[in-house]
């Protein structure tokens, strides 16, 4: 989201005031730092970052801080960083054609509309196109501060969605990738006056765009998984096999102490579903480990979930307290060293998962989208289920599909020959 968010700045910059892309701090006229408050380490490493570029930039070079951390400090960053110009909040990104030219303008207005603002075009990548579908998130989920720094939920209209996907179909992209907090709550709420659409009907509608050939999203929620989803996604050919699904915690206790409004027999039951519906499906998911209260037997309900899920990629972190969050007002937290031991444990029991699944990936076919040249005379895609394969070629395959056989496998990149 944070890509996408940037992109549209760069657009705003490009199309209004003139500005082109430098990766050489030095040379800039203006340096961006578009951030994430999700955890608590990247918003430390934002002042030393500030510290690095404001040495490194050239006279009269303007510094700005965009996204949720900017959204979450306001002008305290500017306080504690004086030489910044701007603060630019993370719902409020379409501004940035006027923060530019307003000294320490502070921008963060969490209930501002941008659900209706058609964006200048700027794609990072010439194959796939991020379009947001909704901006903020209704859900107050315990440890989570994206509804502090988003705001509330507010769905686009799916006309405005299609019209972007169209765009990127016209421009050559075979992909797009549907974004929002909680993708599949979409329609839940509009600014106007539009016609209601769910998350199902709108991924139907975009996949009525000619040319777009795979359709990705993230992040579903686990809780608004409903079989008219489920099955759309298991007959749907445009939608690619490959499912985030959230997890946060296996044990049901711990869930509701998180407010995620779902229960661990729930999670499997949809996870069930989706592998019997889905048999190629691939399933990543996002675990905390060390919530407040969390027993050795809650964890132990996590790495079962895990055992009967068999995830294909974790995203697995230790607890840490957010600011705003109702989490980081609960007493009955997990000694640190308890959590690292089980945030260790836990990514151990993942390695050995991946390896036999990895293992299982030896001599079969994939049809991989090509997407990126790698230095080292290899290009790398990705198949419909998300494997990342990199196989050797050049530019040729940018942008096209391949059939390909797996001829190495590791836990994170698999190799692999063209054969057709
Ligand atoms: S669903 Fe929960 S975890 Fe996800 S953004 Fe919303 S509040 Fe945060």
């Amino acid at each position: 989201m944070n890509v996408r968010d940037s992109e549209h700045m760069i657009a705003e910059l490009n199309a209004q005031e003139g500005y082109e892309l430098t990766d050489n701090p030095r040379e800039a006229d203006l340096i961006m730092i578009n951030t994430c408050s999700v955890r608590e380490k990247p918003v430390h490493k934002l002042f030393s970052e500030l510290g690095g570029f404001n040495k490194l930039k050239k006279e009269g070079a303007k510094i700005g801080v965009c996204g949720c951390t900017a959204s979450h400090l306001g002008k305290e960053i500017i306080k504690r960083a004086p030489y910044v110009n701007f603060v630019l909040g993370a719902r409020n990104v379409s501004k940035i054609g006027e923060v530019i030219h307003r000294d320490k303008a502070v921008e963060i207005d969490i209930d501002y509309d941008e659900s209706q603002f058609a964006f200048k075009d700027f794609r990072t990548s010439a194959y796939k196109a991020y379009i947001n579908i909704s901006i903020g998130c209704d859900k107050q989920c315990t440890f989570c501060i994206v509804p502090k720094t988003r705001g509330d939920e507010i769905s686009i209209p799916a006309d405005l969605i299609v019209a972007e996907a169209l765009k990127a179909a016209e421009s050559g992209a075979k992909e797009v990738f549907l974004l929002g907090q909680n993708v599949n709550n979409y329609g839940r709420r509009f600014s106007g006056d539009h016609e209601k659409v769910n998350f199902t009907e709108l991924l139907r509608r975009v996949s009525t765009v000619e040319g777009i050939e795979r359709i990705r999203f993230t992040s579903p929620h686990p809780l608004h998984m409903d079989d008219e989803f489920i099955e759309e996604f298991a007959r749907n050919p445009k939608i690619c096999k490959s499912m985030h699904m959230p997890l946060q915690s296996g044990s049901s206790e711990i869930l509701k102490a998180m407010k995620r409004g779902y229960s661990k027999e729930w999670f499997l039951n949809r996870a069930a579903k989706l592998r019997a519906m889905v048999p190629d499906v691939s399933i990543s998911t996002d675990i905390i480990v060390a919530f407040p209260g969390e027993s050795e037997e809650d964890f132990a309900d996590t790495l079962d979930v895990m055992r009967q899920v068999r995830f294909e990629q974790i995203f697995s972190f230790k607890y840490s307290p957010r600011p705003l969050t109702e989490a980081e007002k609960m007493t009955n937290t997990v000694d640190s060293e308890i959590g690292s031991e089980r945030l260790s444990r836990l990514q151990a029991y993942q390695d050995t998962i991946l390896d036999e699944i990895t293992a299982g990936y030896l001599g079969r076919e994939f049809d991989v989208y090509f997407e990126e040249l790698r230095s080292d005379g290899y290009v790398a895609g990705r198949t419909d289920n998300n494997i990342v394969i990199k196989v050797k070629g050049s530019e040729e395959w940018l942008g096209k599909i391949a059939r390909v056989r797996i001829t190495e496998v590791s836990r994170l990149v698999q190799y692999g020959e063209i054969v057709a």
